[in-house]
């Protein structure tokens, strides 16, 4: 590991002065994806501005929704009353992404920031990594891509995004909010994570320096009727291959009246899946009608050499996490 420097800060303003002292500085929360990296050299920071002590470590009520604060750990998250009773897809979702120890330390900010799991990306043995050093190819289309996207990728990346909580967040048209040298913003999460296009070394929108102070959740009435189905390659703790959030609104005649799907494993983000959605409305929740809207989310699917199974694998588990939602209580 290189040699930083260490620093901790007791408010945001503090954190936002450090981070423009040096370009090559790193928030740190809980770690739990950034000392890995440090570790195998992807990160070379050389000033860490820890950030643990600032007050962004609350849940709260806010306009109808929830507002996370961006320190909140996961565990916190996942176990709160307002999140388990609101948005449990939210919680089945943080749940299956990590061990209680690694929920633990994780926090919500950092969870949204989760780098990419290539194998490539992560050995800097392979030179090859457009996303760790850009403009020197990619070693995943030529190597071992079991794990790599099917939607969305581009000529110099085809990674996917790990964080099942940001399937979840994606569902439910959560928003993170940001504060920086030039003020605070606000970024709907579908324009938080990005596609790789020609620069897949950026993951995400946020600016030199920004900081992530909170994800608000807005109020969603039929909320409950969810479900968070990830498919992994063991049983116990690995990321997904496929996953599904599914939130679903059905009248009393289990006419659908809404649908939101995300899907994670897929693509460099968290896979909306706008096309399935629209096929479903004011469809009666039937296999064939499903088996319908997954066909038309997957119709631009691109496999890699190794995942073609992720696009039958990905219609089934929208398909199952749909049906499972459907059957849970709206309110
Ligand atoms: Fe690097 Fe992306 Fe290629 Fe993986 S898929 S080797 S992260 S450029």
């Amino acid at each position: 590991m290189k040699p930083f420097t260490y620093v901790r800060v007791k408010t945001v303003h503090e954190a936002i002065y450090e981070r423009a002292k040096s370009p090559e500085a790193r928030y740190i929360g809980g770690g739990t994806n950034l000392l890995d990296l440090m570790k195998m050299g992807v990160e070379t920071p050389t000033h860490l501005i820890d950030i643990n002590a600032l007050p962004l470590a609350k849940i709260e009520e806010l306009d109808g929704g929830v507002r996370i604060g961006a320190l909140v750990s996961n565990t916190d998250a996942a176990n709160h009353p307002l999140i388990r009773e609101r948005y449990p897809v939210l919680s089945e979702a943080i749940v299956a992404g990590a061990s209680q120890q690694l929920r633990n330390m994780a926090t919500i900010g950092g969870n949204l920031l989760q780098r990419t799991r290539c194998y490539y990306f992560y050995d800097p043995s392979f030179t090859q990594c457009n996303k760790r050093q850009p403009g020197t190819g990619c070693a995943a289309q030529s190597g071992i891509s079991r794990i790599h996207a099917i939607l969305g990728e581009s000529a110099e990346c085809i990674a996917t995004n790990p964080s099942d909580m940001s399937v979840a967040l994606s569902a439910l048209d959560a928003t993170v909010q940001v504060t920086g040298e030039h003020g605070n913003r606000s970024i709907p999460i579908h324009e938080f994570h990005r596609l790789p296009g020609r620069n897949p070394e950026a993951d995400n929108t946020l600016r030199p320096g920004e900081l992530i102070t909170s994800v608000d959740l807005p109020a969603i009435s039929y909320a409950k009727r969810s479900h968070y189905l990830k498919v992994r390659d063991r049983a116990s703790y690995a990321f997904a291959l496929v996953s599904v959030a599914a939130i679903i609104d059905l009248d009393e005649k289990a006419t659908i009246r809404e649908a939101r799907i995300a899907l994670g494993g897929v693509a460099h983000k968290p896979w909306r899946a706008n096309k399935a959605e629209k096929a479903l409305l004011g469809h009666e929740m039937k296999p064939e009608r499903l088996r319908m809207a997954a066909e038309q989310e997957l119709k631009a699917a691109r496999p890699q050499r190794d995942n073609a199974f992720k696009i039958e694998l990905a219609k089934r588990t929208m398909i199952r996490a749909l049906m499972t939602a459907a059957k849970q209580e709206a309110a």
